[in-house]
């Protein structure tokens, strides 16, 4: 597989793919521009080399061509002062031929939102809602073959193709995978960013030092089913925290008062502990709850055993004993992933377990341990409490990241390594 390391790029056209999906205030004016900073070593690396970019991205979700709401325009000036070069701009990704052809080693072109064009992601648009089967049947057939058209003149822009794009990576897109076909596999490789997601991934769930610890949080059991059972097969040690944790309580017999729960999913709950002692994983769940009589930071506050909710009363987070169980747990790791919070972490009064795990795993990961934190709120969660320099690595892909943990291969990385 070529490596972007390997690759010299001197006098080749590159057509990149980032994410610089950044989210926007009223003015549009960049509020994070993370996204557009991971993306810089590669872009750099490109340019030092003496290669010219052809920067593609998606910007939230247009529904049609042009939808000025999402034009990526409108980060170009920043672009440029982080790449510390002029990036011109291509109105229309479909029709940047001249704008491509004028770019000299060193220089950068930033094509318009590909999502303008429903071909990007290969869905009809307009269909009428009272559409027939017939008609979505022919629509679907006539936008996967003008995405044929749409994406070879993309790869037409370039010499090589480079994906740096994790956060699509789990989309099988014109321009996240379908564009790779056009390149043999030594002219298409992985960015530095996709690169280091890439490995993590495979840190955690391949070569997997043991023990291996899962944290899934979060609110709803319903969302993260395929990740657990997927977890089952890989993990020695399964924490079961955040709001799901009730759903298991209440399903054992526990009284958890006017706790989060979903009743259609307590048959579920028992099958995956059933699933986790045949398969000798160590199912961890809360032994106390901090409780509140309201959905809010000030809450009025105590701390019972988690199967001894009153009625009126909700567990927002976990107790000090659960903290202590948690993180000896986590300290006798050697591989850590985690995945959604412990409570309402957004609420200071509740936050103080999302905190104790993810110290915990600073400390497992400072004595030797590989950490992976990713997928959403557990993100938030390190970069509030401060400790996202303490993990080994912070994802940067939420869904991409959460498909990898269920096993799914990503269209993204399959383009590259697979054809
Ligand atoms: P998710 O998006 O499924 O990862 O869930 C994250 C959300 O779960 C966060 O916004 C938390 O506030 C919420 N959450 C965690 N624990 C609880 C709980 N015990 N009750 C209600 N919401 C919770």
């Amino acid at each position: 597989m070529q490596t972007i390391d390997k690759f010299n790029f001197a006098g080749k056209k590159a057509f990149v793919r980032v994410d610089f999906n950044v989210p926007l205030d009223e003015q549009f004016k960049i509020t994070d521009d993370n996204r557009i900073r991971a993306a810089l070593p590669t872009l750099k690396k490109i340019l030092a080399d003496g290669g010219s970019l052809i920067i593609g991205s998606h910007m939230g979700r247009p529904k049609k061509n042009p939808d000025p709401k999402f034009s990526l325009k409108v980060i170009v000036a920043h672009v440029s002062e982080l790449l510390g070069v002029p990036v011109q701009f291509a109105e229309d990704c479909q029709k940047a031929d001249a704008q491509v052809a004028a770019l000299k080693p060193g220089e950068a072109l930033l094509l318009e939102n590909l999502r303008f064009y429903a071909e990007e992601e290969g869905k009809a648009r307009g269909l009428a809602e009272d559409a027939t089967d017939e008609e979505k049947a022919a629509a679907k057939k006539a936008i996967k073959e003008s995405q044929k058209v749409f994406t070879a003149k993309l790869a037409s822009y370039a010499d090589c193709y480079v994906n740096d794009a994790f956060g699509t990576a789990h989309r099988a897109h014109a321009s996240t995978a379908l564009i790779a076909h056009s390149f043999d596999v030594d002219n298409k490789m992985f960015g530095y960013l996709m690169n280091k997601e890439v490995t993590a991934v495979e840190k955690v769930m391949k070569d997997t030092a043991r023990p291996f610890t899962a944290i899934m949080g979060g609110s709803k059991v319903s969302s993260k089913i395929e990740i657990i059972e997927n977890l089952l097969s890989k993990v020695d040690n399964l924490i079961i925290t955040g709001g799901m944790t009730y759903t298991f309580v209440k399903a054992m017999g526990g009284k958890i008062g006017n706790s989060i729960c979903e009743d259609d999913k307590m048959d579920l709950a028992l099958e995956l502990m059933e699933k986790a002692k045949a398969k000798n994983v160590r199912m961890v769940m809360a032994l106390d709850a901090k409780i509140a009589d309201k959905f809010s930071n000030d809450a009025m506050t105590a701390f019972v055993n988690v199967d001894e909710i009153p009625d009126g009363m909700m567990g927002l987070d976990i107790g000090p004993k659960t903290e202590k169980l948690f993180a000896e747990v986590i300290k006798s790791s050697k591989t850590i992933l985690w995945n959604g919070p412990t409570g309402v972490f957004e609420f200071e009064n509740f936050s103080s377990g999302s905190r104790s795990v993810g110290e915990a795993i600073v400390e497992a990961t400072k004595n030797g341990a590989y950490s992976l934190v990713g997928g959403g709120d557990s993100v938030a969660c390190v970069n509030k409490f401060g400790l996202a320099d303490g993990v080994s690595y912070v994802s940067t892909g939420g869904g991409a990241l959460l498909e990898a943990i269920e096993g799914i291969l990503l269209p993204g990385i399959e383009a590259i390594r697979g054809f």
